[in-house]
Protein backbone atom coordinates (compact mmCIF):
# COMPACT_ATOMS: atom_id res chain seq x y z
CA UNK A 1 0.00 0.00 0.00
CA UNK A 2 1.08 3.36 -0.59
CA UNK A 3 1.22 5.03 2.46
CA UNK A 4 1.22 8.96 1.01
CA UNK A 5 -1.50 8.15 -1.26
CA UNK A 6 -3.54 6.70 2.02
CA UNK A 7 -2.44 9.38 4.29
CA UNK A 8 -3.27 12.07 2.08
CA UNK A 9 -6.98 10.24 1.62
CA UNK A 10 -6.96 10.38 5.97
CA UNK A 11 -6.43 14.29 5.61
CA UNK A 12 -9.18 14.74 2.62
CA UNK A 13 -11.81 12.28 4.41
CA UNK A 14 -11.51 14.37 7.62
CA UNK A 15 -11.68 17.86 6.15
CA UNK A 16 -14.82 16.80 4.25
CA UNK A 17 -16.50 15.49 7.25
CA UNK A 18 -15.82 18.91 8.96
CA UNK A 19 -17.07 20.67 6.41
CA UNK A 20 -20.51 18.70 6.70
CA UNK A 21 -21.00 20.53 10.33
CA UNK A 22 -20.81 24.36 8.10
CA UNK A 23 -18.05 27.03 7.97
CA UNK A 24 -16.47 29.01 10.99
CA UNK A 25 -14.45 31.45 11.51
CA UNK A 26 -10.63 30.43 12.08
CA UNK A 27 -9.12 32.63 14.58
CA UNK A 28 -6.00 34.73 13.93
CA UNK A 29 -4.30 33.70 16.53
CA UNK A 30 -4.19 30.03 15.62
CA UNK A 31 -3.63 30.75 11.56
CA UNK A 32 0.01 29.57 10.60
CA UNK A 33 1.18 30.07 7.19
CA UNK A 34 2.84 27.15 4.87
CA UNK A 35 5.86 29.31 4.63
CA UNK A 36 5.97 29.27 8.34
CA UNK A 37 5.09 25.74 8.45
CA UNK A 38 7.95 24.63 5.78
CA UNK A 39 10.68 26.14 7.55
CA UNK A 40 10.17 24.10 11.08
CA UNK A 41 8.84 21.16 8.98
CA UNK A 42 12.35 21.02 7.22
CA UNK A 43 13.70 21.34 11.08
CA UNK A 44 11.67 18.80 11.97
CA UNK A 45 12.98 16.45 9.64
CA UNK A 46 16.04 16.74 10.09
CA UNK A 47 16.20 16.62 13.57
CA UNK A 48 14.07 13.34 13.22
CA UNK A 49 16.97 11.98 11.10
CA UNK A 50 18.85 11.33 14.83
CA UNK A 51 16.66 8.35 14.99
CA UNK A 52 16.81 4.39 15.64
CA UNK A 53 16.19 2.49 11.87
CA UNK A 54 13.47 -0.21 13.61
CA UNK A 55 12.12 -0.43 10.55
CA UNK A 56 14.82 -2.02 8.88
CA UNK A 57 16.20 -6.02 9.04
CA UNK A 58 19.65 -4.80 10.01
CA UNK A 59 17.83 -3.31 13.14
CA UNK A 60 18.14 -7.00 14.88
CA UNK A 61 18.20 -5.80 19.20
CA UNK A 62 15.18 -4.54 21.32
CA UNK A 63 11.50 -5.63 20.89
CA UNK A 64 10.93 -3.04 18.67
CA UNK A 65 9.62 -2.16 14.70
CA UNK A 66 8.24 0.10 12.68
CA UNK A 67 4.19 0.05 12.81
CA UNK A 68 2.80 -1.40 9.89
CA UNK A 69 1.63 1.46 7.50
CA UNK A 70 -2.49 0.36 7.79
CA UNK A 71 -1.96 0.71 11.38
CA UNK A 72 -0.41 4.49 10.96
CA UNK A 73 -2.74 5.51 8.00
CA UNK A 74 -5.67 4.35 10.62
CA UNK A 75 -4.22 6.48 13.55
CA UNK A 76 -3.85 9.29 11.30
CA UNK A 77 -7.37 8.78 10.60
CA UNK A 78 -8.63 8.66 13.81
CA UNK A 79 -6.16 11.12 15.32
CA UNK A 80 -7.59 14.20 13.35
CA UNK A 81 -10.78 13.81 15.16
CA UNK A 82 -8.97 13.35 18.37
CA UNK A 83 -11.50 10.98 19.83
CA UNK A 84 -10.97 10.37 23.50
CA UNK A 85 -12.56 6.31 24.56
CA UNK A 86 -12.79 7.52 28.20
CA UNK A 87 -16.41 8.45 27.54
CA UNK A 88 -18.70 6.86 24.93
CA UNK A 89 -19.63 10.41 23.98
CA UNK A 90 -16.12 11.11 23.78
CA UNK A 91 -15.35 9.15 20.68
CA UNK A 92 -18.89 6.52 19.77
CA UNK A 93 -17.10 5.04 16.52
CA UNK A 94 -13.96 4.67 18.29
CA UNK A 95 -15.25 2.80 21.11
CA UNK A 96 -16.79 0.33 19.28
CA UNK A 97 -13.74 0.09 17.79
CA UNK A 98 -12.37 -0.68 20.96
CA UNK A 99 -15.18 -3.21 22.14
CA UNK A 100 -14.60 -5.03 18.76
CA UNK A 101 -10.88 -5.53 19.08
CA UNK A 102 -10.53 -6.29 22.39
CA UNK A 103 -13.23 -9.04 21.91
CA UNK A 104 -10.61 -10.12 19.17
CA UNK A 105 -8.20 -10.22 21.51
CA UNK A 106 -10.33 -12.61 24.00
CA UNK A 107 -11.08 -14.78 20.91
CA UNK A 108 -7.20 -15.32 20.25
CA UNK A 109 -6.63 -16.85 23.77
CA UNK A 110 -10.15 -18.79 23.88
CA UNK A 111 -11.34 -16.91 27.07
CA UNK A 112 -14.77 -17.99 27.83
CA UNK A 113 -15.84 -14.73 29.34
CA UNK A 114 -14.15 -11.61 29.74
CA UNK A 115 -13.77 -7.88 30.09
CA UNK A 116 -11.09 -5.68 29.03
CA UNK A 117 -9.96 -2.26 26.80
CA UNK A 118 -6.71 -0.94 25.55
CA UNK A 119 -4.31 0.84 27.45
CA UNK A 120 -0.88 2.95 27.04
CA UNK A 121 1.38 0.47 27.38
CA UNK A 122 2.35 -3.22 28.74
CA UNK A 123 3.02 -1.00 32.28
CA UNK A 124 -0.43 0.53 32.05
CA UNK A 125 -1.97 -3.06 31.79
CA UNK A 126 0.00 -4.72 34.00
CA UNK A 127 -0.57 -2.44 36.55
CA UNK A 128 -4.19 -3.03 36.49
CA UNK A 129 -3.70 -6.40 36.72
CA UNK A 130 -2.52 -6.08 39.84
CA UNK A 131 -4.71 -3.67 41.31
CA UNK A 132 -7.71 -5.66 40.36
CA UNK A 133 -5.36 -8.27 42.41
CA UNK A 134 -4.84 -6.58 45.08
CA UNK A 135 -8.58 -5.26 45.26
CA UNK A 136 -9.43 -9.34 45.59
CA UNK A 137 -6.68 -10.16 48.10
CA UNK A 138 -6.09 -7.22 49.93
CA UNK A 139 -3.74 -8.86 52.58
CA UNK A 140 -2.03 -11.26 50.43
CA UNK A 141 1.17 -10.40 47.97
CA UNK A 142 2.14 -11.16 44.29
CA UNK A 143 4.91 -14.00 42.89
CA UNK A 144 6.80 -13.11 40.14
CA UNK A 145 9.79 -14.68 38.50
CA UNK A 146 13.05 -12.77 39.14
CA UNK A 147 13.51 -12.89 35.46
CA UNK A 148 9.89 -11.31 35.58
CA UNK A 149 9.66 -7.72 33.49
CA UNK A 150 10.73 -5.03 36.21
CA UNK A 151 7.59 -3.36 36.42
CA UNK A 152 6.07 -5.99 38.32
CA UNK A 153 8.13 -5.36 41.36
CA UNK A 154 7.39 -1.20 41.18
CA UNK A 155 3.97 -1.59 40.35
CA UNK A 156 3.71 -3.86 43.50
CA UNK A 157 5.33 -0.86 45.59
CA UNK A 158 3.26 1.43 44.00
CA UNK A 159 0.42 -0.62 45.63
CA UNK A 160 1.79 -1.30 48.60
CA UNK A 161 1.99 -5.40 48.00
CA UNK A 162 4.16 -7.37 49.04
CA UNK A 163 6.56 -8.42 46.00
CA UNK A 164 8.05 -11.94 46.27
CA UNK A 165 10.43 -12.99 43.09
CA UNK A 166 11.13 -16.22 42.43
CA UNK A 167 14.08 -18.01 41.12
CA UNK A 168 14.34 -19.50 37.23
CA UNK A 169 15.23 -22.61 35.75
CA UNK A 170 18.49 -22.94 33.51
CA UNK A 171 15.96 -21.65 30.71
CA UNK A 172 14.89 -18.17 32.64
CA UNK A 173 11.24 -19.62 33.53
CA UNK A 174 9.83 -19.69 36.96
CA UNK A 175 10.36 -22.35 39.41
CA UNK A 176 7.11 -23.96 40.06
CA UNK A 177 8.95 -25.75 43.19
CA UNK A 178 10.05 -22.57 44.19
CA UNK A 179 6.13 -20.87 43.95
CA UNK A 180 4.36 -23.81 45.68
CA UNK A 181 6.91 -23.45 48.64
CA UNK A 182 6.04 -19.89 48.89
CA UNK A 183 2.34 -20.48 48.52
CA UNK A 184 2.34 -22.79 51.75
CA UNK A 185 2.87 -19.67 53.64
CA UNK A 186 -0.11 -18.35 52.54
CA UNK A 187 1.35 -14.93 52.02
CA UNK A 188 0.81 -15.05 48.11
CA UNK A 189 -2.42 -13.64 46.53
CA UNK A 190 -1.45 -13.86 42.59
CA UNK A 191 1.30 -15.25 40.81
CA UNK A 192 2.34 -13.49 37.98
CA UNK A 193 3.36 -15.60 34.72
CA UNK A 194 5.43 -14.48 32.00
CA UNK A 195 4.76 -15.55 28.36
CA UNK A 196 8.12 -14.57 26.96
CA UNK A 197 10.12 -12.97 28.90
CA UNK A 198 11.24 -9.42 28.06
CA UNK A 199 15.07 -10.53 28.73
CA UNK A 200 15.19 -13.77 26.46
CA UNK A 201 11.82 -14.99 25.58
CA UNK A 202 11.52 -17.56 28.47
CA UNK A 203 7.55 -18.95 28.75
CA UNK A 204 6.61 -19.74 31.95
CA UNK A 205 5.15 -23.27 32.49
CA UNK A 206 1.24 -22.03 32.74
CA UNK A 207 -0.49 -25.17 32.20
CA UNK A 208 1.52 -26.46 35.10
CA UNK A 209 0.43 -23.85 37.04
CA UNK A 210 -3.03 -24.00 36.34
CA UNK A 211 -3.58 -26.47 39.80
CA UNK A 212 -2.22 -23.81 41.99
CA UNK A 213 -5.22 -21.62 41.18
CA UNK A 214 -7.82 -24.62 42.74
CA UNK A 215 -4.95 -25.58 45.74
CA UNK A 216 -3.90 -22.24 47.42
CA UNK A 217 -6.82 -19.81 45.96
CA UNK A 218 -4.70 -17.70 44.29
CA UNK A 219 -5.14 -15.51 41.29
CA UNK A 220 -3.10 -15.97 38.25
CA UNK A 221 -2.04 -12.96 35.52
CA UNK A 222 0.07 -13.66 32.85
CA UNK A 223 2.11 -10.89 31.29
CA UNK A 224 1.99 -11.65 27.67
CA UNK A 225 3.02 -8.41 26.71
CA UNK A 226 5.51 -9.41 24.50
CA UNK A 227 4.60 -13.25 23.70
CA UNK A 228 0.50 -12.69 23.67
CA UNK A 229 0.32 -12.75 20.13
CA UNK A 230 2.06 -16.36 19.58
CA UNK A 231 -1.13 -17.74 20.96
CA UNK A 232 -2.46 -17.55 17.58
CA UNK A 233 -0.05 -20.49 16.47
CA UNK A 234 -1.00 -23.02 19.14
CA UNK A 235 -3.87 -24.95 17.88
CA UNK A 236 -1.61 -28.02 16.15
CA UNK A 237 1.10 -30.09 17.69
CA UNK A 238 3.83 -27.22 17.90
CA UNK A 239 6.94 -29.81 15.93
CA UNK A 240 7.24 -26.97 13.41
CA UNK A 241 8.12 -24.10 15.27
CA UNK A 242 9.96 -26.71 18.09
CA UNK A 243 8.05 -25.38 20.92
CA UNK A 244 5.46 -26.57 23.57
CA UNK A 245 2.31 -24.93 22.77
CA UNK A 246 0.66 -25.71 26.23
CA UNK A 247 1.61 -22.40 28.03
CA UNK A 248 -0.16 -20.45 25.13
CA UNK A 249 -3.15 -23.50 25.92
CA UNK A 250 -3.72 -22.06 29.47
CA UNK A 251 -3.84 -18.69 28.96
CA UNK A 252 -7.90 -18.70 28.80
CA UNK A 253 -8.12 -20.68 32.17
CA UNK A 254 -6.40 -17.65 33.89
CA UNK A 255 -7.46 -14.58 35.52
CA UNK A 256 -6.12 -11.96 33.80
CA UNK A 257 -4.06 -11.58 30.83
CA UNK A 258 -1.68 -8.35 29.41
CA UNK A 259 -0.74 -8.70 25.73
CA UNK A 260 1.41 -5.42 23.58
CA UNK A 261 -0.47 -4.64 19.93
CA UNK A 262 2.63 -1.72 20.03
CA UNK A 263 4.91 -5.26 20.71
CA UNK A 264 3.61 -7.63 18.34
CA UNK A 265 0.53 -6.02 17.30
CA UNK A 266 2.17 -4.12 14.61
CA UNK A 267 0.82 -0.94 16.30
CA UNK A 268 2.65 2.66 16.85
CA UNK A 269 3.57 2.73 20.44
CA UNK A 270 0.37 3.76 23.09
CA UNK A 271 -1.09 0.08 22.93
CA UNK A 272 -1.21 -2.07 25.36
CA UNK A 273 -4.16 -4.36 26.43
CA UNK A 274 -5.29 -6.41 29.83
CA UNK A 275 -8.06 -8.15 29.62
CA UNK A 276 -9.91 -10.11 32.88
CA UNK A 277 -11.83 -13.85 32.79
CA UNK A 278 -14.34 -12.17 35.21
CA UNK A 279 -16.57 -9.29 34.44
CA UNK A 280 -17.98 -8.83 37.90
CA UNK A 281 -14.01 -6.90 38.27
CA UNK A 282 -15.60 -4.08 36.74
CA UNK A 283 -16.94 -3.56 40.20
CA UNK A 284 -13.69 -2.52 41.03
CA UNK A 285 -13.22 0.13 38.93
CA UNK A 286 -16.54 2.10 40.03
CA UNK A 287 -16.32 5.69 40.40
CA UNK A 288 -18.66 8.64 40.90
CA UNK A 289 -17.66 11.48 38.38
CA UNK A 290 -19.37 14.64 37.97
CA UNK A 291 -17.56 15.15 34.54
CA UNK A 292 -18.95 11.81 32.26
CA UNK A 293 -21.98 10.06 31.56
CA UNK A 294 -20.91 6.79 32.90
CA UNK A 295 -23.19 3.51 35.30
CA UNK A 296 -26.54 5.17 33.05
CA UNK A 297 -26.73 1.40 31.64
CA UNK A 298 -26.76 1.00 28.18
CA UNK A 299 -23.73 0.11 26.01
CA UNK A 300 -20.35 -0.19 28.01
CA UNK A 301 -18.28 3.14 28.38
CA UNK A 302 -15.29 2.01 28.68
CA UNK A 303 -14.41 4.57 31.17
CA UNK A 304 -16.26 2.40 33.41
CA UNK A 305 -13.16 -0.06 33.38
CA UNK A 306 -10.25 1.81 32.99
CA UNK A 307 -7.58 3.23 35.28
CA UNK A 308 -6.48 5.75 32.78
CA UNK A 309 -8.92 9.10 31.79
CA UNK A 310 -8.58 10.28 28.67
CA UNK A 311 -7.02 7.71 26.23
CA UNK A 312 -6.64 8.13 21.81
CA UNK A 313 -9.56 6.48 20.53
CA UNK A 314 -7.05 6.22 17.41
CA UNK A 315 -4.78 3.80 19.52
CA UNK A 316 -8.24 1.59 18.84
CA UNK A 317 -8.75 3.11 15.54
CA UNK A 318 -5.56 1.52 14.30
CA UNK A 319 -5.52 -1.77 15.47
CA UNK A 320 -9.09 -2.25 14.12
CA UNK A 321 -7.57 -1.60 10.71
CA UNK A 322 -4.80 -3.56 11.52
CA UNK A 323 -6.79 -6.36 12.16
CA UNK A 324 -9.03 -5.84 9.18
CA UNK A 325 -6.07 -6.75 6.98
CA UNK A 326 -4.24 -9.49 9.26
CA UNK A 327 -6.95 -10.94 11.41
CA UNK A 328 -6.27 -12.94 14.24
CA UNK A 329 -5.99 -16.02 12.70
CA UNK A 330 -3.01 -18.66 12.04
CA UNK A 331 -2.94 -17.29 8.24
CA UNK A 332 -3.22 -13.55 8.72
CA UNK A 333 -1.12 -12.23 11.94
CA UNK A 334 -0.48 -15.59 12.61
CA UNK A 335 1.79 -16.04 9.70
CA UNK A 336 4.17 -12.96 10.71
CA UNK A 337 4.32 -14.31 14.17
CA UNK A 338 5.41 -17.70 12.83
CA UNK A 339 8.17 -16.08 10.33
CA UNK A 340 9.87 -14.76 13.28
CA UNK A 341 9.69 -17.64 15.45
CA UNK A 342 11.39 -19.61 11.89
CA UNK A 343 13.98 -16.37 11.73
CA UNK A 344 14.80 -17.36 15.83
CA UNK A 345 15.28 -20.92 14.76
CA UNK A 346 17.82 -20.13 11.89
CA UNK A 347 19.67 -17.69 13.55
CA UNK A 348 20.28 -19.73 16.60
CA UNK A 349 21.38 -22.29 14.48
CA UNK A 350 23.90 -20.41 12.29
CA UNK A 351 25.14 -19.15 15.27
CA UNK A 352 25.89 -22.54 17.09
CA UNK A 353 27.64 -23.14 13.37
CA UNK A 354 29.97 -20.23 14.04
CA UNK A 355 33.31 -20.19 15.48
CA UNK A 356 33.21 -16.64 16.81
CA UNK A 357 29.83 -16.55 18.62
CA UNK A 358 28.13 -18.67 21.10
CA UNK A 359 24.83 -18.97 22.13
CA UNK A 360 23.17 -18.26 25.35
CA UNK A 361 20.46 -20.30 26.00
CA UNK A 362 18.40 -21.70 22.84
CA UNK A 363 15.53 -19.41 21.66
CA UNK A 364 12.00 -19.93 23.41
CA UNK A 365 10.32 -17.90 21.12
CA UNK A 366 12.04 -15.36 18.87
CA UNK A 367 14.46 -14.01 21.17
CA UNK A 368 18.19 -14.56 20.29
CA UNK A 369 21.26 -14.68 23.08
CA UNK A 370 24.30 -14.89 22.18
CA UNK A 371 28.01 -13.94 22.92
CA UNK A 372 31.82 -13.51 21.53
CA UNK A 373 33.33 -17.40 21.50
CA UNK A 374 36.70 -15.66 22.39
CA UNK A 375 36.15 -14.29 25.53
CA UNK A 376 37.46 -16.56 27.85
CA UNK A 377 35.54 -14.37 31.89
CA UNK A 378 32.44 -12.85 31.99
CA UNK A 379 34.12 -9.17 32.16
CA UNK A 380 35.41 -9.99 28.91
CA UNK A 381 32.32 -11.27 27.89
CA UNK A 382 30.84 -7.63 28.71
CA UNK A 383 33.64 -5.61 27.35
CA UNK A 384 33.50 -7.30 24.15
CA UNK A 385 29.60 -7.63 23.75
CA UNK A 386 29.20 -3.58 24.64
CA UNK A 387 32.64 -3.18 21.65
CA UNK A 388 30.35 -5.33 19.24
CA UNK A 389 26.82 -3.00 20.13
CA UNK A 390 28.76 0.55 19.41
CA UNK A 391 30.87 -1.46 16.43
CA UNK A 392 28.00 -2.49 14.79
CA UNK A 393 25.75 1.08 15.10
CA UNK A 394 28.80 3.21 14.08
CA UNK A 395 29.00 1.53 10.90
CA UNK A 396 27.89 3.69 7.86
CA UNK A 397 24.22 3.58 7.66
CA UNK A 398 23.93 0.84 4.78
CA UNK A 399 26.28 -1.08 6.37
CA UNK A 400 25.00 -0.90 10.10
CA UNK A 401 23.74 -3.35 12.63
CA UNK A 402 21.64 -3.06 15.62
CA UNK A 403 22.05 -5.11 18.78
CA UNK A 404 21.26 -5.17 22.17
CA UNK A 405 22.56 -6.39 25.20
CA UNK A 406 21.04 -7.97 28.21
CA UNK A 407 22.72 -7.93 31.63
CA UNK A 408 23.00 -12.00 33.06
CA UNK A 409 24.46 -12.67 36.87
CA UNK A 410 27.49 -14.84 36.30
CA UNK A 411 25.83 -17.97 37.35
CA UNK A 412 23.66 -17.71 34.28
CA UNK A 413 26.81 -18.96 32.14
CA UNK A 414 27.47 -22.11 34.10
CA UNK A 415 23.73 -22.94 34.11
CA UNK A 416 23.68 -23.10 30.38
CA UNK A 417 27.11 -25.23 30.41
CA UNK A 418 29.52 -22.20 29.17
CA UNK A 419 32.69 -22.49 30.83
CA UNK A 420 33.42 -19.25 32.00
CA UNK A 421 35.69 -17.76 34.51
CA UNK A 422 33.24 -15.38 36.99
CA UNK A 423 35.45 -12.55 37.73
CA UNK A 424 32.69 -10.16 37.91
CA UNK A 425 28.95 -10.64 39.57
CA UNK A 426 26.93 -10.07 36.24
CA UNK A 427 27.98 -8.97 32.66
CA UNK A 428 26.38 -8.12 29.07
CA UNK A 429 25.61 -10.80 26.21
CA UNK A 430 23.94 -9.82 22.88
CA UNK A 431 20.58 -9.92 22.41
CA UNK A 432 18.70 -9.74 18.92
CA UNK A 433 14.65 -9.84 19.10
CA UNK A 434 13.87 -11.22 15.56
CA UNK A 435 10.24 -9.59 15.03
CA UNK A 436 10.35 -8.82 11.72
CA UNK A 437 9.14 -11.00 9.35
CA UNK A 438 12.12 -10.21 7.15
CA UNK A 439 14.28 -11.38 9.55
CA UNK A 440 13.64 -14.53 8.32
CA UNK A 441 15.04 -13.82 4.97
CA UNK A 442 17.93 -12.30 6.50
CA UNK A 443 19.06 -13.99 9.30
CA UNK A 444 21.83 -15.98 7.69
CA UNK A 445 23.64 -12.53 6.34
CA UNK A 446 22.80 -11.19 10.29
CA UNK A 447 25.06 -13.57 11.41
CA UNK A 448 27.62 -13.64 9.46
CA UNK A 449 27.46 -9.60 10.27
CA UNK A 450 27.49 -10.26 13.78
CA UNK A 451 30.09 -12.80 13.29
CA UNK A 452 32.27 -10.61 11.60
CA UNK A 453 31.88 -8.18 14.46
CA UNK A 454 33.72 -10.35 17.21
CA UNK A 455 36.85 -10.52 17.74
CA UNK A 456 38.54 -14.27 16.29
CA UNK A 457 38.45 -17.28 18.48
CA UNK A 458 41.63 -17.27 20.91
CA UNK A 459 45.19 -17.52 19.81
CA UNK A 460 47.83 -20.76 20.19
CA UNK A 461 48.75 -18.55 23.04
CA UNK A 462 44.97 -18.84 24.42
CA UNK A 463 45.20 -14.95 24.84
CA UNK A 464 41.77 -13.40 23.79
CA UNK A 465 42.36 -10.81 20.68
CA UNK A 466 40.45 -6.94 21.87
C1 LIG B 1 7.46 -4.72 27.26
C2 LIG B 1 7.00 -5.51 28.42
C3 LIG B 1 6.33 -4.89 29.49
C4 LIG B 1 6.15 -3.40 29.57
O1 LIG B 1 5.33 -2.97 28.54
P1 LIG B 1 5.43 -1.48 27.94
O2 LIG B 1 4.45 -1.52 26.85
O3 LIG B 1 6.85 -1.29 27.49
O4 LIG B 1 5.08 -0.54 29.04
C5 LIG B 1 5.88 -5.70 30.51
N1 LIG B 1 6.09 -7.03 30.49
C6 LIG B 1 6.73 -7.65 29.49
C7 LIG B 1 6.91 -9.13 29.51
C8 LIG B 1 7.22 -6.90 28.42
O5 LIG B 1 7.90 -7.51 27.42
Amino acid sequence: MDIVKWLARAAISTTEWEASFGGYQPHPAAVISDEQFGKVFDELSDRLRDSTPFFHPRYAGQMTRAPHPAAVVGYVAAMLLNQNNHDLAGGPATTQMEHEVVGDLAAMFAMPAHIGHLTSSGTIANLEALFIARQTHPDRGVAFSADAHFTHERMCALLGMTAYPVPTDTHGAIDLAAVEKLLRTGAVGTIVLTAGTTGVGAIDPIADALPLKERYGVRLHVDAAYGGFFALLSDDDGNALEWDPAPWRAIRACDSVVVDPHKHGLQPYGCGAVLFADPAVARHYRHDSPYTRMFSGGPAHLGEITLECSRAGAAAAALWTTLRLLPLRRDGLGALLASTRRAALRFARRVEESSALTLYQQPSLDIVTYFPSAARTVSEVDAVSGRMLTDGMSRDPTDSIFLSTLRVEAAGFGGRGHRLDADAPSGRILRSALMKPEHELCADDLVARIAALAPPVARADGRVPR
